[in-house]
C-alpha cells in the first residue's frame, strides 16, 4: 500500500476509507466475513467443525444481522487451536509469528503473511496521523518488545516517514535522556510507564514539558479513567489519546482516539466490532455497554472470527464530529469476566477507580475489600487522601466520606462502607502499571459447586 503523504495539513491520512458511508462500511464488512467462512469452511477442518457444532453453514449468512449465527471464538477455542489449526494459508506464506503473552496458560499463536503486515501498518499510520503525527515526527515506542509487542506502531510510524527510537521498556533513566536528546515528539507506551517516565526525569532534574519537545502520546495496553489523560498531558507536555489492540489481533491498530478524544475509532476495514451481553450472547443497542467480539476482516490468513475479548466497553455507530464513521469504542471499562458481583450488583473495578478519580482531595490509590457480614456481602472502600490535613479535621474527613458514599449510591447502585487513609499509605507499584483490577480483595469464602 502507498500513502499519500504529501497533504500534511489534512486530517485524514486516508479521507475515503476513512469516511466511507456507515452503510458501505458493513456491507463491505459482510463481504468480507462471508469471503473468510467461506474459505474456512471449505478448507479448514479445524472451523468447519465449530460451524457444524453450531449448525451454520456458509450459505446462512446471508445480511449483516446473520453474523451473529456463526460461533463464538474464545481463548479455549483459540488455543486448542494453536499453533496452525486457523491459518488459511500455507505456512510458508507467514512473514512474521506472534503469540499472546502466555501467561494464564498455554499462548495463542498469530500468524501474518506480508499483506498482513502491510495491512497492520498501515492502520497504525493511520491511527498516529490522526492523532496529529506526521512525517519527519520522532517517536519513541515504549511497550515492550517481544511476541506479544507493540511493534505495529514501529511499522506504521515508518510506513508514514516518521523517526522510530525502538527504546521499549526499561531503562528508564536512559529512555528520559534519549526523549530529550533525539527531540522525541511522540511517545507510545502504556498510561502508567508514561507517568513513571516523567517520575524518573523528575529525579534527574529534566522537566520534560519544559525542556523537551514530546507533544503526542497514544496510550494502552492496559484501562486508564479520563483524570488520567489529564495527568499524562500535564506530566509530559502532550495531547494524550487512548488506543486499543490485542495480541491476538497482532497488537496495536484496532482502534484509536481521534482529536474529539471521544471514543475509539475502530478501523472497520481491519477489525469488524460487536458488543454483546455476556449472558446471552446476543447484540447490545448502540451505545450501550457490553463485552466487545472482534473479527479479523482485513485478512484472509486466519479464520479469526467473533473472538470474544470478554472488555466491557461501549460500540457507537453515530458520526464523530471529527467526519470520521468507523465506529467507536467508549472507554474500556474492565473484563466481563473481572466483574465483581456484591449482592446482585456487578461493579467493575475500573469504574470504581473512574469514579474515584473524579472526586476532589482525594488520593490516587485505593483498595477494594469484599467480605461477607452476617451472610450479606459487603464492600469496603479504602482510599487515600491528596492532602493529610484533610484527616485532622473530623469534619472535612466526614463531608469527604459522605461523598465518597454518595457518588457509591450513583454510580454503582450501592452503598459501600468507607475509610479514609493518608496518601502514600496503601501499597503501590508504579512501574509494573498497577491495573485496577490488582486493587482488590476478595476475602468472601469460595462458592462450592
Ligand atoms: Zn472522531
Amino acid at each position: 500500500m502507498r500513502l499519500d503523504l504529501s497533504d500534511t495539513k489534512s486530517d485524514f491520512l486516508q479521507r475515503e476509507i476513512e469516511t466511507m458511508p456507515v452503510q458501505q462500511i458493513k456491507e463491505n464488512q459482510l463481504k468480507k466475513v462471508q469471503a473468510i467462512i467461506n474459505k474456512a469452511y471449505l478448507e479448514n477442518p479445524y472451523y468447519k467443525n465449530l460451524c457444524i457444532e453450531s449448525d451454520v453453514m456458509p450459505s446462512d449468512i446471508k445480511n449483516y444481522e446473520d453474523i451473529q449465527k456463526l460461533p463464538f471464538l474464545d481463548k479455549a477455542s483459540v488455543r486448542n487451536a494453536y499453533p496452525f489449526k486457523l491459518l488459511l494459508t500455507e505456512q510458508k506464506n507467514v512473514v512474521e509469528y506472534h503469540t499472546t503473552s502466555g501467561t494464564t496458560g498455554k499462548a495463542i499463536g498469530i500468524c501474518a503473511t506480508k499483506e498482513d503486515m502491510d495491512r497492520w501498518a498501515e492502520v497504525n499510520a493511520r491511527s498516529l496521523w490522526m492523532c496529529g503525527c506526521r512525517p519527519g515526527d520522532v517517536m519513541l515506542m515504549s511497550f515492550a518488545y517481544g511476541l506479544a509487542t507493540g511493534i505495529g506502531f514501529q511499522y506504521g510510524a515508518q510506513l508514514m516517514g516518521m523517526g522510530v527510537v525502538p527504546g521499549g521498556i526499561g531503562r528508564t533513566d536512559f529512555l528520559v535522556d534519549l526523549i530529550k536528546d533525539f527531540k522525541v515528539n511522540t511517545i507510545t507506551t502504556t498510561p502508567s510507564y508514561g507517568l513513571y517516565l516523567e517520575k524518573k526525569a523528575m529525579e534527574k532534574g529534566i522537566d520534560i514539558p519544559k525542556d523537551c519537545h514530546l507533544k503526542n502520546g497514544l496510550f494502552g495496553a492496559e484501562p486508564w479513567p479520563e483524570s488520567t489523560r489529564q495527568k499524562l498531558e500535564d506530566a509530559l507536555g502532550i495531547e494524550a489519546y487512548n488506543e486499543f489492540g490485542m495480541g491476538e489481533f497482532l497488537g496495536p491498530g484496532m482502534a484509536c482516539e481521534c482529536k474529539k478524544k471521544n471514543g475509539m475509532h475502530v478501523w472497520s476495514d481491519h477489525i469488524l466490532v460487536e458488543c454483546i451481553d455476556p449472558n446471552t450472547g446476543e447484540w447490545v443497542d448502540g451505545g450501550e455497554e457490553g463485552e466487545l467480539v472482534f473479527s479479523w476482516i482485513g485478512s484472509e490468513t486466519c479464520a479469526m472470527l467473533r473472538y470474544r475479548s470478554h472488555d466491557i466497553a461501549s460500540v457507537q455507530w453515530e458520526e464523530c464530529e471529527c467526519g470520521r464513521t468507523h465506529p467507536r469504542l467508549g472507554r474500556i471499562l474492565g473484563r466481563s469476566d473481572d466483574g465483581i458481583s456484591i449482592s446482585g450488583y456487578v461493579v467493575f473495578p475500573t469504574k470504581v477507580e473512574e469514579m474515584l478519580s473524579s472526586i476532589d482531595n482525594l488520593g490516587l490509590n485505593f483498595r477494594m475489600i469484599i467480605e461477607t457480614v452476617n451472610r450479606v456481602d459487603h464492600l469496603h472502600l479504602i482510599t487515600e487522601v491528596s492532602d493529610n490535613e484533610i484527616l485532622l479535621s473530623a469534619e472535612a474527613t466526614d463531608i469527604l466520606t459522605k461523598t465518597v458514599i454518595k457518588s457509591c449510591k450513583t454510580e454503582l447502585g450501592m452503598t459501600p462502607s468507607v475509610k479514609l487513609v493518608e496518601t502514600g499509605s496503601l501499597p503501590r507499584d508504579d512501574e509494573n502499571g498497577k491495573t485496577a483490577s490488582k486493587r482488590v480483595e476478595d476475602r468472601r469464602a469460595p462458592l462450592s459447586d
